[in-house]
């Protein structure tokens, strides 16, 4: 077992802890990043990626992470092949406990263990991805420009996913397994009132159809939900909108969730209750859910972090000369 210290412990490696470990390591923090199990985070599972400011032509996600990873190490990050398994939150020194029992304390512990998207779990699912099936239009709806695309959920991301779709595809199809929407009304109000999307009630995906590797995705094989009837639908895309889980686990007896089990931030900051505890990035965001907005939060979290290491410097230092 060892213990490892630093000023600037992050947990997580994707956009917002690699971001946030770039401008710690300016501020000569010397950051510690625990990078879990998905080192470079969700866009290590994604191909294009044409949305990262920087970039004229679109780049590869896995290269993107790595890209910003040499960052981080340039300018001086440690980074951990470790993952969490527990925090104790009563610091500082904040503590994080890896997974073979080494410790990392942070003066300062910024949380940006980022979020999963939900799946369905039916077959083609995992090999058409990236091949016709996503979980992101914001990041992939682009690519089925003119054709017929279908998005399943009955919740608030479904619906904002289905009308952000009408900006590239006229056919647009929201398929749900009941008879109403959980989405808002103000929301379903726009759904129905769109010209290009039609809803499939009572339906429930039993597979998605197409060869990964001549024209991915074709359709979707259905199972009507009250008369037991199956059918099927052609698509040439399909988003998968049931939901996110954030990897907040760890934080639930120690921070406040949301009732989607977000962790709670004074707003339009990364502060969390504890101060001198950071969270960023897609673990603290239900909204936007981007790299580049992980990103911006991952940068504002190690600005609030350097602040906080410098007012306790200064209280320490005038708590000394008081005597
Ligand atoms: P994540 O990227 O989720 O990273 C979380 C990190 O935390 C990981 O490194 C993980 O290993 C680590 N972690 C979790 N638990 C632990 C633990 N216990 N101990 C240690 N580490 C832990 N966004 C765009 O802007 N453009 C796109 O084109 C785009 N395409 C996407 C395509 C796909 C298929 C997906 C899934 C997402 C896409 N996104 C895209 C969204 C984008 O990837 C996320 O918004 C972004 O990655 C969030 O960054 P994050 O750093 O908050 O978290
Ligand atoms: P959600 O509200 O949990 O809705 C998930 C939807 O997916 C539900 O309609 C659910 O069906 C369906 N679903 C779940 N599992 C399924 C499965 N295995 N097969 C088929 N369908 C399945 O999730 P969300 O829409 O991502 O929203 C999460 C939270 O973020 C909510 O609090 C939401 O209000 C918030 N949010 C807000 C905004 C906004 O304010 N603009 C935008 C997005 C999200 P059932 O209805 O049958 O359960």
């Amino acid at each position: 077992m060892t213990i490892h210290s630093t000023r600037m412990l992050i947990i997580g490696s994707g956009p917002a802890g690699l971001s946030a470990a770039i401008y710690g390591a300016r501020a000569g923090l010397e950051p510690i990043v625990v990078q879990g199990l998905q080192p470079g985070g969700q866009l290590t599972i994604t191909t294009d990626v044409e949305n990262y400011p920087g970039f004229r032509d679109v780049i590869q996600g896995p290269w993107l992470m790595q890209e910003m990873q040499a960052q981080a190490e340039h300018v001086g990050t440690r980074m951990m092949w470790d993952t969490i398994t527990r925090v104790e939150l009563d610091g500082p020194p904040f503590r994080a406990i890896g997974d073979g029992g080494d410790i990392y304390e942070g003066e300062t512990l910024v949380i940006a263990t980022g979020a999963q998207a939900k799946w369905l779990g039916v077959p083609g699912e995992q090999d058409l991805g990236g091949k016709g099936v996503s979980a992101c239009a914001t990041c992939d709806g682009f690519f089925y420009r003119g054709k017929k695309v279908v998005v399943i959920g009955g919740g608030n991301t479904a619906v904002e996913e289905a009308l952000y779709l009408t900006n590239h595809s006229d056919d647009v199809t929201l398929i749900h397994r009941r008879d109403s929407l959980r989405a808002e009304k103000i929301l379903q109000d726009r759904l129905f009132a769109n010209p290009k999307i039609s809803v499939l009630w009572n339906k429930a995906v039993d597979r998605f159809l197409g060869e990964p590797f001549q024209g991915g995705l074709t359709g979707v094989a259905l199972t009507d939900t009250v008369t037991g009837q199956t059918s099927e639908i052609a698509a040439d895309g399909a988003f998968v909108a049931i939901g996110h889980a954030p990897a907040t686990e760890l934080f639930k007896d120690s921070l406040e969730l949301d009732d989607s089990g977000y962790i709670v931030v004074q707003p339009g900051t990364p502060k969390t209750a504890i101060e001198g505890v950071f969270a960023c990035g897609d673990v603290m965001d239900h909204t936007y859910r981007q790299a580049v907005t992980a990103a911006g939060t991952g940068c504002m979290a190690a600005l609030d972090a350097e602040r906080f290491i410098a007012q306790r410097e200064f209280a320490l230092k005038q708590a000394l000369v008081a005597g």
